[in-house]
Parts: C-alpha cells; structure tokens; sequence
C-alpha cells in the first residue's frame, strides 16, 4: 500500500448529528472495527414519559435522549456526560443510566488497553498447526482494521480485524493449540492473570475455512513477558468489544 493511500485510508472529516460533533473516517469501510453506530432516536411523539422514571414531559421537564441507547429520559434519568468513542464522538455526550456505565468502562479500553495494542508484544507465533513458530513483533495498527505481525527481515503478515472469528485465550497448563472452540464468542471470562497465548481464527479473502494463528509469550526476559500478558489480556477485550460491534 503506498503512503498516499494509506493517508487517504486514515483521513477524517467532522460531521455533525442531533447527538453531537462526531470525528468519522472519511470513508466508512475504513472506520474501527470496534465502532458503534448512531442508534436511530425514539420519535418525540411516540415518548410523553420518560421511558425510566414515568415522569411525564411537559414545558418544565424536558426530554432527552440517550446517544447510545436513542431512548427518551428526563434530565434526572439521563444527565450524564460520558464519552463515547466507540460512536467516534469528539466530547463527552448525554446517557441514561443503563449505557452510561457501559461506556465508562469502554473508555477504560480505549485509554489503556487500546494504547497497549497499539504499541504491541513480542510472542513466539504459529500460523496453522504445521508452521515452526518464529519471534514476531504483534501490534494493532493506527487504524485499528489489521494485526501487524513482524519477523525477521521481511518477515510481515497482516490479519484483518474484522475477519477475526474467534479469538481464546491459552492459559497455564493448557498447551497451545488445544481445546479450540469453534464458535465466533471470545473465550469466558477470566484466566487472564496465568495468560500464556492466544489462537485467533480468521477468513481469508479467497480462502475457504478459518485460519488460524497462535501467540505465545515467550519465556524470556521478565518485562516482555509482562508485556505480552497485558498485550493478551487487552486483545481479549478488543474480542469482547468486536463481538458487540457484529452484534449491533
Ligand atoms: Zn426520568
Ligand atoms: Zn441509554
């Protein structure tokens, strides 16, 4: 891909909704992965009450809706200001008291788990089960759209995030490779502390069947390993998140 391209991929616009200022990519097909869209809002007339509290809307008490459920609420139901960067809103915007905890906890992700990915790990990776694993550098890209592995030399693979099906997570003595489920649910929850790999299975474009990929940590010195178990831990939650996204 060359730099222009790449640019023009990564370029974006501020467009404004009802909801707020928004930062989108200029073209849609290039947006995150992990993007939520803008729910469609309940329709004023369809709303006399608040859809939390009964309390009837009238000239004194407003309306208001959530930007991440569209429900309307009053203002004691949903005065809270929570960012919402799954919805690529620039400031924090309006949410009921169901989506606003939801969305503290995204912004969790992006402000911590989102910078590790990006920054990436170093593990022992196999693709397929024939493969003799090699060292390679995993990271996400800026875009957030690919997994960028690079080897030695010119060693570089690149998985689409979006064609990831299943990712789990291979713990202490559960060797890598074994008992892979099948289904497009991430692994369940916990485990991340004994983390020692992950298999991810993807499509290929033009390829029938899933691929699949495994990271190991590796043994060697201390930080790095404690690097890719952080690494590991904040791909299980992009899983999480990228399920939700398809679910949407
Ligand atoms: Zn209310
Ligand atoms: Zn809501």
């Amino acid at each position: 891909m060359s730099s222009e391209v790449a640019a023009r991929r990564d370029a974006k616009k501020l467009v404004r909704s009802p909801s707020g200022l928004r930062m989108v990519p200029e073209h849609r097909a290039y947006g995150s992965p992990f993007g939520l869209e803008e729910p469609p809002w309940v329709p004023d007339k369809e709303c006399p009450r608040c859809m939390q509290c009964d309390t009837k809307f009238d000239f004194l008490t407003r309306k208001h809706h959530c930007r991440r459920c569209g429900k309307c609420f009053c203002d004691k139901c949903c005065g809270q200001k929570v960012a919402l960067r799954r919805m690529c809103f620039v400031d924090p915007v309006r949410q009921c008291a169901g989506c606003a905890p939801v969305s503290r906890r995204e912004a969790d992700f992006y402000d911590r788990q989102l910078k590790l990915l990006l920054s990436g790990a170093t593990f022992l990776v196999t693709f397929g089960n024939s493969e003799k694993p090699g060292t390679m550098v995993c990271r996400l890209s800026s875009s957030q759209r690919f997994l960028l592995l690079d080897g030695d030399g010119d060693d570089h693979r690149e998985v689409e995030v979006a064609r990831i099906a299943a990712v789990q997570m291979l713990t202490e003595g559960l060797p890598p490779g074994d008992s892979l489920s099948h289904t497009s649910r991430p692994a369940a929850e916990g485990g991340n502390a004994r983390a020692t790999g992950m298999t991810l299975q993807y499509t290929t474009p033009g390829a029938e069947g899933l691929t699949q990929l495994t990271l190991t940590a590796g043994e060697d010195a201390e930080g790095s390993r404690r690097q890719a178990t952080a690494w590991l831990a904040a791909m299980h939650k992009a899983a999480k998140l990228l399920h939700e996204s398809r679910d949407q």
